[in-house]
């Protein structure tokens, strides 16, 4: 299976990064939307990403210029029908994404590869509500997707050895290594961060530490580069939830129980960074605990 065009949709902070790795590796990369404004910023946050990457040496300028021209961005999603694999990072919520793929199927190849960002939603069930199960796979990159090393790739139960090789192959061009999970809830990585991320926000909730004790002591108490709080408003704090619940209704464990603090920071909008307000206020010059 040779891949060369790459649909990208949702050009949030996953699908941007995701257009961004692609379009340096070589890919022509079609980026999709339902919203204006998300595909502006992404083109412009990719200018800005690629621009520092030059000037630390990273890469030529001449690449850069090359992986811009590489990028289209589109509201409609059937534009991304030419593809020979997509690359779905589109809000985590399962009815968002399975409509996604729905309204996809009519226009692609039959050959085209279907992939989820999802960090936690079955890719079995997702799949299954496609016509093709054995050509879709699990494609989760880690946030901020040019600077990590991982993806993380996910076989469907029906998925089929070229798939996942076509993928795999993906991942080297890219520069990236992959690790192999099973498709259980919320696969390696986010089974064993979240909840990390939920019992933080429990010791908070729960007045064992304020927002920087629990940051601080993580940080230097254990090496980590982040603290789990820091951590959770980067990813933002409704994917999180969105996880713990996946967590919560995949394993039917009273120790996935998503913190009443964290529902309560998503119902107020408060959602990390990309609001500009979650446990930490990010409006000034230096970010401020909101607790
Ligand atoms: P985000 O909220 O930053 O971006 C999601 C984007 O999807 C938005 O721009 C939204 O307008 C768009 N969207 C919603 N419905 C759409 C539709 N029907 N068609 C096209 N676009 C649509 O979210 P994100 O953090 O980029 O996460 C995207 C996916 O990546 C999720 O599945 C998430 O679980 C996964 N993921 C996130 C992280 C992280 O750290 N944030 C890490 C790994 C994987």
């Amino acid at each position: 299976m040779e891949i060369s065009r790459i649909g990208v949709v949702g050009a949030g902070q996953m699908g941007n990064g995701i257009a961004h790795v692609c379009a340096l590796a070589g890919y022509d990369v079609v980026m999709t939307d339902i919203s204006a404004e998300a595909l502006t910023a992404a083109m412009a946050l990719i200018e800005r990403n690629m621009g520092r990457q030059v000037s630390r040496g990273k890469i030529a300028e001449a690449d850069m210029k090359a992986a811009m021209a590489r990028i289209g961005t589109t509201q409609t999603l059937t534009d991304l029908g030419a593809s020979d694999l997509i690359i779905e990072a589109a809000t985590e919520r399962e009815t968002v994404k399975q409509a996604i793929f729905e309204d996809l199927l009519p226009h692609l190849k039959p050959d085209t590869i279907l992939t989820s960002n999802t960090s936690s939603i079955s890719i079995t069930r997702l799949a299954s509500r496609t016509d093709r199960p054995e050509k879709f796979m699990g494609f989760h990159f880690m946030n901020p997707v040019p600077v990590m090393e991982l993806v993380e790739l996910i076989r469907g139960i029906a998925t089929d050895e070229p798939t996942f090789l076509a993928c795999k192959g993906v991942v080297d061009r890219l520069g990236k290594t992959a690790a192999t999970a099973e498709d259980f809830p919320a696969f390696i990585v986010n089974r064993i961060l979240m909840p990390m991320i939920n019992e933080a926000v429990y010791t908070l909730y729960e007045g064992v530490g304020s927002v920087t004790s629990i940051d601080q002591a993580m940080k230097l108490g254990t090496n980590h580069p982040m603290g789990p709080l820091e951590l959770a408003d980067f990813i933002g704090l409704d994917t999180c939830l969105a996880i713990m619940n996946v967590l919560h209704d995949g394993l039917a464990d009273t120790k996935y129980r998503p913190c009443p603090l964290l529902v309560k920071y998503v119902e107020a909008g408060w959602l990390g960074r990309k609001t500009q307000r979650g446990f930490y206020d990010y409006h000034g010059e230096a970010p401020v605990p909101t607790r």
